[in-house]
């Protein structure tokens, strides 16, 4: 019942960047999307493809795909969210890095200006001006729709109608008799209960083309200095097993891409205990939206801590 897809891009030296996207508004609980990217590299065409190759770099990162209806207010004062901070992908392109730069360069004009006039520490509504009116507006609101279509109707019906939609948004000045549709309940909310949900059985990595967790958190090169408090808080720190794990067979076991979030038990299986290990990070913001409960905060670590991606 997820929604999802995959990427591969071919580089020099005879590389490839092979890439696993979940949806985070899946249901069942018991999905785990790393063990489904390990499974999906077994597929006769990418096995093909890695035979005999090497692992030199592993990552993660959620994207934020609400787009145009989901951007928040770009503006403070004395500051501006920009580019993805924004929500500034164009879901049907899978691509965000153009309006990334385009408001950058809209966020610099309008602070030039600003420091010209002699404003300082106010709010830049030039910019938010020049992200609603001008080219990321006109790349945005046309694919408003595509992202809540595929959520509703599955990914063929989405394509039919979420390209009309396109298409008659393009001609009609962003007329759409769909209007601006919402995209329902948050990824936290859609995660349903254990209970409801078939448990999944994945295969045991084979150690040559798939692979387990923690080996590969180890080629993000993540580091975290260990005297630091967590940076992943709790905002009750009972929740993951007195709720989570009743309801929901505790997810952040499974969602989170570097094995950060722990259930521990004694040997006979009693008394479990939550357990982060904070210094496994990827900083991919996955557990701050997906927990079920809404009890994770991802705060900024120590300056300079995180993954350190080499080629990526
Ligand atoms: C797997 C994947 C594939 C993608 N493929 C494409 C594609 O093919 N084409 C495309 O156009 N877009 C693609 N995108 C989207 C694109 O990468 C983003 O839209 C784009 O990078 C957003 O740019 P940004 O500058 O807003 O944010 P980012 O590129 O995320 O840059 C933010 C920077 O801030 C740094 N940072 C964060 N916190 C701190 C802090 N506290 N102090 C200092 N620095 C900090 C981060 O390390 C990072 O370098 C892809 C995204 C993903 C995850
Ligand atoms: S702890 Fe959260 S942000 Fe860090 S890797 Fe896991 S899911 Fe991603």
């Amino acid at each position: 019942d997820a929604g999802g897809g995959s990427f591969i891009y071919h580089l020099e030296n005879n590389q490839v960047y092979v890439g696993f996207v979940v949806h985070l508004n899946y249901a069942n609980p018991h999905l785990y999307p790393y063990m489904e990217f390990q499974r999906f590299k077994h597929h006769p065409l990418i096995a093909e493809l890695l035979q005999g190759g090497k692992r030199i770099a592993y990552g993660a990162r959620a994207i934020a795909e609400g787009g145009w209806q989901s951007m928040p207010k770009l503006t403070f004062p004395g500051g501006v969210l920009l580019g993805c901070a924004a929500g500034m992908v164009n879901v049907p392109r899978i691509k965000g890095n153009h309006n990334a730069m385009l408001s950058g360069i809209a966020a610099a004009e309008a602070a030039h200006a600003a420091l010209a006039a002699g404003r300082q520490g106010d709010e830049l509504d030039a910019y938010a001006s020049a992200v609603k009116w001008g080219p990321i507006g006109r790349d945005l609101r046309p694919v408003r729709n595509v992202k809540p279509l595929w959520s509703r109707l599955g990914l063929s019906a989405s394509l039919l109608l979420g390209g009309a939609d396109m298409w008659i948004n393009t001609l009609f000045g962003n007329q759409s008799p769909l209007g601006d549709m919402k995209h329902g309940k948050s990824d936290a909310d859609a995660t349903g209960r254990a209970d409801r949900h078939p448990p999944i059985a994945y295969p045991k990595p084979d150690g040559v083309l798939s692979f387990d967790r923690l080996t590969n958190v180890a080629f993000s090169f993540t580091n975290h200095a260990e005297e630091q408090p967590s940076h992943l808080v709790l905002k009750d720190p009972d929740v993951p097993i007195e709720i989570n794990l009743p309801r929901f067979a505790e997810p952040a076991q499974r969602y989170c891409p570097a094995g950060v979030y722990e259930v521990l038990r004694d040997a006979d299986g009693s008394n479990p205990r939550f357990q982060i290990n904070f210094q496994n990070c990827v900083h991919c913001k996955t557990c701050d939206i997906k927990d079920p409960s809404g009890n994770i905060v991802w705060t900024t670590p120590q300056g300079g801590d995180g993954p350190n991606y080499p080629n990526m």
